[in-house]
């Protein structure tokens, strides 16, 4: 089956008890028993519930995976896999890692003894040197928040598969439909599906697919004994979003390169971030592991200050001032003061994200309402 055709079918069957072709919203917390331990498969709504179950087939066949985990938020899906590590075990990330997932791993499963390792993944002599004989998990986001930096997947994988390392690849700002990093040889791919795959930005949720049978195994073990599951409604939001997950990416990249294009010669801007230019460090790599170049795309203004930023933040009418990515609206932000705001100013400045930095989630609104909306507000700088 071929990648449109599964988003729309790939385990999903007409309700066997009416012939719904939509999955239904089994919002049920307990499961009736024939006798004890004589059942349908379904116990108790933590463990399994019928329109997860669908969910998690889907994704498992959209990464080419083996199985799909879901959990109550993205979030929730990167806890699960650290708890696959015990104290002593070390992890290897990015150092432009999405907040939440750095959050984590700095405030909650260092106090566990599980020690990160913040180093540019661009750089493979970086991460080759972070290694030792502790290191369990190399954690690989790509395309990056905000900067859109590239990692190589398959060069990182490889060099994690000789020393017996597990990785796992945040596919967020890609989605299945860009990159599909089990092929690329991940061992785990993990989704906010609160972004591209929900596509709506109306709901909270998050997925773990897992490459192999044994790593499902402990995964849905985490996933009912620490209980963060999500709840049907929102598991049924994600399979009517992840229906159109193809159309909505195509648009929306093709509108993302238009912006680029259109913001690279604009006179106020001093520099665009977006992989689909050649002269992107990640270019190359871009290129070859994804299918098409994305839909985020960064810039910094020429006269480089807050106050600036905020001239072009609060002055497009379209383009919505709000924190997430991935929705059908176009949204931007500001990376200094909203997601990145809690980091000291040198230390994001060392970083690469400037006080000027401003993100645009591109959305598939008309392109040319699109760029007078950036156009108007870039007018007020
Ligand atoms: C939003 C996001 C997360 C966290 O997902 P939630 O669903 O908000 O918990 C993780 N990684 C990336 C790259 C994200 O953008």
């Amino acid at each position: 089956m071929k990648f449109a055709t599964k988003l729309i079918h790939a385990g999903i069957e007409p309700d066997p008890s009416t012939g719904a072709i939509m999955t239904p919203i089994y919002q049920t917390s307990t499961y009736v028993q024939d006798a004890p331990g004589v059942h349908k498969g379904y116990e108790y709504a933590r463990t399994q519930n019928p329109t997860r179950t669908v969910l998690e087939k889907n994704l498992a066949a959209l990464e080419n995976g083996t199985a799909g985990i879901c959990f109550a938020s993205g979030l929730a899906a990167t806890d699960a896999i650290l708890k696959m590590l015990k104290p002593g075990d070390e992890v290897i990330a990015s150092n432009d890692l999405y907040g939440g997932s750095y959050r984590l791993m700095v405030r909650i499963f260092q106090k566990f003894g599980v020690i990160p390792h913040f180093v540019d993944m661009t750089n493979l002599e970086k991460i080759q040197a972070a290694i030792n004989e502790n290191t369990r998990l190399i954690w690989i986001e790509t395309p990056t928040n905000p900067l859109l930096r590239i990692v190589d997947i398959s060069k990182v994988c490889a060099l994690a598969d000789q020393k017996g390392i597990m990785t796992c690849v945040d596919n967020t700002f890609a989605s299945p439909y860009l990159q599909k990093p089990l092929d690329l040889g991940a061992d785990l791919v993990i989704h906010s599906a609160t972004k591209y795959l929900g596509g709506h930005s109306d709901t909270i949720l998050g997925a773990v697919v897992a490459s192999t049978q044994e790593l499902a195994d402990e995964l849905h073990f985490i996933q009912n004994a620490s209980g963060a599951v999500p709840g049907p409604m929102d598991c049924f939001l994600v399979l009517r979003g992840i229906k159109t997950l193809h159309v909505r990416v195509r648009q929306a990249c093709k509108n993302a390169k238009d912006i680029a294009q259109y913001l690279k010669a604009h006179p106020k801007i001093k520099k665009v971030h977006y992989p689909g230019f050649e002269d992107h460090p990640g270019h190359a790599i871009a290129a070859k592991q994804m299918k098409k170049f994305g839909a985020m795309v960064s810039f910094e203004l020429k006269d480089d200050s807050i106050e600036k930023a905020n001239l072009v933040l609060s002055n497009t009418r379209l383009f919505s001032l709000a924190e997430s990515l991935g929705g059908v609206e176009s949204l931007i932000g500001h990376p200094a003061s909203m997601t990145h705001g809690s980091i000291p100013r040198e230390e994001r400045i060392k970083n690469g994200l400037s006080d000027s930095l401003i993100r645009l989630s591109v959305g598939i609104e008309d392109i040319e309402d699109l760029i007078e909306d950036l156009e108007n507000a870039l007018a007020k700088v």
